[in-house]
């Protein structure tokens, strides 16, 4: 029997309609001034603010809705500033990841000093827990409500680094799946895309464990049957299934990272502006085929749970619903150039590529990117 361990800290309530505890959450927090970090746009515009106003009548409440996409240093540290002169005692993180990262980053630099870049480069380390965090998720990709991550863009690195030190897991995760419901279609589709990469990540990463493996599965199942319908029916049962797979995920994620496919993609996006899910999930069904004889009995598993013959066969459904969801499957059409390939296998290696069950080459990289210029 293997040996392991798993770590969940955060105190996760999750249902349709259970925005409106998020007053209850706060008090059992003893939160008093808020510090609420959300992406620019879309939380006024589907009445998120205003929703949230009403729910923290009579508490102090300090609006950041400055998180761009994928969220810069210069961004958050500005967030850090304006918490600290605001004296906030809690931060709540409203958005997908990069509104959730944010807020985490936010909260740490309120009790460890410097740059949020310093921490990024390495040349400090997280000392101690920052403010209280609370996570509300409003799309269904990326699970960081549950974990200790914080991706940041770094401009001059060109590069997304992360950190994830054990004191970012937020305090609680408040998913309700309905905040969900105002993703555009392209948003629903990628981030959902996100959460099937990160969940086939998990499942073969040499860094599992059972509990890992379990939430990866069931993330799997749950995405493959029910993202299709999240995006184009948008109706409750499927949008909440998703809200759940990346919720799965998350936890799992949060324990073991990812492998391959992630830093990959970030290439993709800072490069020619594919947005996260969408540059996650162009290489899964080829890194499927490129995987597939390393792990043929996990694979065994994971076919009979999806009912299908082969690894082959699982890489092409997966082509087939990125084409329904008009998902990007080819370089070409991104505006990659073949001369591009050697810089995205340099640049697209990251710590995680190590635990991917095969052993990745930047040279596997330049002839997974030809299989799918
Ligand atoms: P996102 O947070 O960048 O949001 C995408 C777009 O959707 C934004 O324009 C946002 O304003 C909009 N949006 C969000 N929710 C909406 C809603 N309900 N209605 C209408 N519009 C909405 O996208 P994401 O994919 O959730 O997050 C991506 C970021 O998260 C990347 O930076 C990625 O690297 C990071 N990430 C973090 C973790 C982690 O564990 N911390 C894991 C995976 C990815």
């Amino acid at each position: 029997m293997e040996e392991w361990k798993f770590y969940m800290p955060t105190r996760i309530r999750f249902g349709w309609g259970r925005f409106k505890e998020i007053r209850q959450v706060v008090d059992e927090l003893k939160g008093k001034k808020i510090f609420l970090v959300t992406s620019r746009h879309f939380a006024k515009k589907y009445g998120f603010l205003d929703k949230l106003a009403d729910y923290l009548k009579g508490l102090a409440v300090e609006i950041y809705a400055e998180i761009e996409e994928n969220p810069s240093i210069e961004t958050v540290d500005r967030g850090a500033v304006k918490c600290k002169e605001t004296t906030s005692d809690l931060v709540i993180g409203l958005g997908g990841g990069s509104a959730m990262d944010a807020g985490k980053a936010i909260a740490m630099l309120q009790k460890n000093p410097g740059s949020i870049r310093e921490y990024l480069d390495q040349e400090r380390v997280c000392q101690a827990k920052g403010l209280p965090v609370i996570t509300l998720p409003t799309t269904s990709g990326t699970g960081s409500e549950v974990t200790p991550f914080t991706v940041i863009f770094h401009p001059a690195k060109k590069a997304k680094p992360a950190i994830a030190p054990p004191e970012n897991f937020p305090d609680v995760a408040l998913v309700d799946p309905e905040l969900t419901t105002s993703m555009p279609f392209e948003v629903a589709a990628s981030t959902g895309l996100d959460a099937l990469c990160q969940a086939v990540e998990g499942f073969w990463s040499t860094q599992g464990n059972p509990v890992t493996r379990s939430l990866a599965f069931q993330t799997i199942k749950l995405a493959m049957e029910n993202l299709e319908s999240a995006c184009f029916e948008k109706d409750r049962d499927s949008v909440t299934n998703m809200a759940l797979a990346s919720h799965l995920t998350g936890i799992e994620m949060s324990n073991i990272g990812n492998t391959s496919i992630h830093p990959l993609s970030y290439p993709i996006t800072i490069d020619y502006g594919v947005p996260h899910g969408f540059a996650c999930a162009i290489f899964l069904p080829e890194v499927i085929r490129f995987n597939a004889s390393a792990i043929k009995d996990r694979f065994r598993d994971l076919l009979a749970l999806l009912n299908l013959p082969n690894p082959e066969v699982f890489a092409d459904k997966v082509d087939s619903l990125m084409e329904k969801l008009k998902a990007p499957t080819r370089l070409s059409k991104l505006g990659v150039k073949e001369e591009d390939f050697p810089g995205i296998a340099k640049r697209g290696m990251g710590r995680s590529t190590a635990w991917n069950p095969r052993p990745m080459t930047e040279e596997d990289i330049i002839q997974i990117c030809r299989s799918i210029f």
